[in-house]
Order: C-alpha cells, then sequence, then structure tokens
C-alpha cells in the first residue's frame, strides 16, 4: 500500500499543530513547528487567513488522517465502515483508528511513532496470537495477544522497546507485560481514550457534504 513519504514536519505546519509524528524529537526544541508556524508556503508573521467552514472540516479530517499516517482511500474506506456499523459515527471511527495493529504497537510503547511501528509490523516483527501479522491496518480485537516474534528479539528495535516500555504509560483497554514485551487487547477502546486530537464530528460533517 502506498503511504506518504514526504517530510513528516510539513503535515504539522499544513495543519497548523502539533500532531507528535516524530517521536521524541517532537518534544525538543527542534520541533519544526516551534521554530517555523507558518504552513509550507506562508510567510513567517503573516497574518493567519480566516478558514471557510469547509477549510476547517476538511483541516479536522486532515489532522487524523496524518496522525493516523493513512491515504484518503484507506481513511474513506475506514470511515464508511465506521458509517455502516451501528452507534454513533465520530465514535465508531475513533474505536476502528485506534484498533489498527500500528497503532496497538504503538499505544504499547513498542515504538516511538505511529509511523516506526507500522515498519515494524510491516518488516514482520510483530505477531498476534503467536502468528506473524504484517498487515498494519489489522484490527485488534479483544483478547488478542500482540508481542515481538522470536527472530526480532535480537535486533535493535526490541531493546529500545524494552527500554521505552519502562516508562510508558499503557491505556486502560490494553495490558501489557512488561518482562515479556507482549501485549494483550483488553476490551475495545472507549471514544474518549484515544487522545484524539480532531473532532470526530466535523470529520461526519466534511463526508456528508
Ligand atoms: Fe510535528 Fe513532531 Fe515535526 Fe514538531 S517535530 S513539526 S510535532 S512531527
Amino acid at each position: 500500500m502506498a503511504r506518504y513519504t514526504g517530510p513528516v514536519c510539513r503535515l504539522c505546519r499544513r495543519v497548523g499543530e502539533k500532531l507528535l509524528l516524530k517521536g521524541e524529537r517532537c518534544a525538543t526544541p527542534r520541533c519544526s513547528l516551534d521554530r517555523r508556524a507558518a504552513g509550507p508556503g506562508r510567510r513567517p508573521g503573516g497574518r493567519p487567513r480566516k478558514l471557510s467552514d469547509y477549510e476547517v472540516r476538511l483541516r479536522e479530517k486532515q489532522k487524523a488522517r496524518y496522525d493516523y499516517g493513512m491515504l484518503e482511500r484507506q481513511f474513506y474506506r475506514l470511515f464508511v465502515q465506521a458509517e455502516r456499523a451501528p452507534g454513533l459515527t465520530g465514535d465508531n471511527l475513533k474505536q476502528l483508528l485506534e484498533r489498527r495493529l500500528d497503532n496497538v504497537v504503538f499505544r504499547l510503547g513498542f515504538a516511538e511513532s505511529r509511523s516506526q511501528a507500522r515498519q515494524l509490523v510491516r518488516h514482520g516483527h510483530i505477531q498476534v496470537n503467536g502468528r506473524k501479522v504484517d498487515i498494519p491496518s489489522y484490527s485488534a480485537k479483544p483478547g488478542e495477544e500482540i508481542g515481538w516474534r522470536e527472530m526480532a528479539k535480537s535486533k535493535e528495535p526490541f531493546k529500545v522497546a524494552q527500554e521505552l516500555a519502562e516508562t510508558r504509560m499503557v491505556p486502560s483497554w490494553l495490558e501489557l507485560d512488561k518482562q515479556n514485551l507482549v501485549g494483550k487487547v483488553l476490551t475495545l477502546p472507549s471514544p474518549d481514550e484515544t487522545g484524539a486530537k480532531f473532532d470526530e464530528k466535523m470529520i461526519v460533517e466534511y463526508y456528508s457534504r
């Protein structure tokens, strides 16, 4: 599946918010948004343009898409899935985004950022219930165990993850065995604990226009 390969800090500058796409660097003064807040192609210090209603909704949708590292087609497919499921579309969307395997790997502290987590999954370092799963969009279900494959345990990312796991807070819908670096999905994530940086209602409005 194709993915965005350009500079990720540009995405933060485009939406004018810190999306924390680069892990540790985002918390340092080297963050591009702190150094140059104007969006791509805009003069620093220039008066911000007033956004139209359409642009405000588009921006919320882009924020969610950039945050989870998805292309438009993938994101729209997930939105349609959320729309068809019972309940509120916005809440369903948040839940579906959160259940993606690359996100679960990130939430468990196995990687510093979602893009790094996606790489771990793609490179076959991750297993679900003892079987290799290399599809980042795989939707994790309650009861499933997510861990490292044996071959990955001698590699650098596993050692880094061991150190990271000690300091990471795991959301309440997940459980982490810090000794063996095996996570378990306890329940479906509730929309309130996803820590979403976007307004899901605006995304629903954007696609319903
Ligand atoms: Fe965004 Fe992180 Fe880049 Fe700052 S360093 S602009 S938060 S990705």
